[in-house]
């Protein structure tokens, strides 16, 4: 008898980048409004699936050893919560090659979990519209209909609802991967512990980052960007500080803290400045590892064929 191998499919999902993020205060649910302009960059991580007997999650690439492979890896949840909806058994084997540094800022599990759904409507036939993975990529977490959309866009609430933004060109970026990562929620903590003190100051509105963006000039962009959360990253981090400054050294236009860090985005001129910051940054011993991207580029997206027919 023949036996069939089945056919993996594979979601290629960006890493992001926040331009502008605005923290409101402490709610008294424990959350924080945000008001944020994103940014998708060519930093990916592939995630692919393949009918098994069980629910199963494998992780590949630069820091797999720290991502879990249980029910917490956010992919897990993705896989549950499709089932759920499609009213099936979540049997399938998941296996995520990390491209984007874990816990970096960098949107690294909301992007697997983003990368799952979509992979899973492919797999299992089910036609689901953009909007119907919107809905359930809101339920898993903040960030995950970011990693779905791609492009740049405003995200408000806790960073969930989305509107578009439009751009022109494509923006370079030098990224500065730590040795270490932050812990989200630690982050946020020291924010609020850093704004009782009476420290730090806020970021403005997004008005002329929105218009830096149109524009596509990144002279224009470099000195707009902002992140609420940068203070309480460098706070716990003091290192970053450094990172930042070695960039800046190097010739780039300006550097932020990506989301609640570690990782260092630098904005450069064009390709060739990249190539030649990324050079110098490496050089400069500051972080682990540093990469060239760039953006916006689409969101999660099948890269297999599906159909081998
Ligand atoms: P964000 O920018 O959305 O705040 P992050 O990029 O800083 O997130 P992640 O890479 O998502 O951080 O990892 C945060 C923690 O989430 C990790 O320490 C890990 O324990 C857990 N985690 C769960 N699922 C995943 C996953 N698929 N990939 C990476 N980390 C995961």
């Amino acid at each position: 008898m023949l036996s069939v191998v089945p056919t993996p499919v594979t979601v290629r999902v960006p890493s992001k980048v926040n331009l502008h993020l605005a923290v409101g205060d402490l709610r008294p649910d424990g959350y924080h409004d945000l008001h944020t302009v994103f940014q998708a960059l060519s930093l990916y991580d592939e995630v692919s699936v393949v009918p098994a007997e069980q629910l199963a999650v494998h992780v590949r690439g630069t820091g797999a050893d720290v991502v879990p492979t249980d029910s917490t890896n956010l992919a897990w949840r993705a896989a549950e919560l499709m089932a759920e909806r499609a009213a099936r058994r979540p049997d399938v084997a998941i296996t995520i090659d990390k491209g984007i540094p874990v816990a970096g800022g960098m949107a690294g599990g909301s992007a697997d979990a983003a990368a799952t759904l979509v992979a899973l409507d492919a797999l299992w036939g089910l036609g689901a519209t953009r909007d119907d993975l919107a809905e359930l990529a809101a339920e898993l977490g903040s960030d995950v209909p970011f990693c779905l959309h791609g492009g740049t866009a405003i995200g408000t609430g806790r960073g969930e609802k989305l509107v578009p933004v439009l751009t022109r060109g494509t923006f370079h970026w030098v990224l500065a991967l730590s040795k270490g990562g932050l812990s989200t929620p630690v982050v946020f903590r020291e924010l609020d512990r850093l704004r009782a003190e009476g420290r730090p100051q806020r970021v403005g509105d997004a008005d002329a980052v929105l218009s830096a963006l149109g524009s596509g000039d990144a002279h224009e962009l470099a000195p707009l960007l902002g992140n609420d959360l940068q203070a309480a990253a460098l706070s716990l981090d003091p290192t970053l500080r450094r990172t930042l400054r070695a960039g800046i050294e190097a010739g780039a236009l300006a550097g932020i803290v990506s989301g609640s860090g570690p990782t260092c985005a630098f904005l450069v001129e064009d390709q060739h400045a990249a190539v030649t910051v990324s050079a110098e940054l490496a050089g400069a011993g500051v972080c682990r590892t540093v990469r060239v991207a760039s953006g916006p580029v689409p969101g999660a997206r099948v890269v297999t064929d599906t159909d081998p027919a």
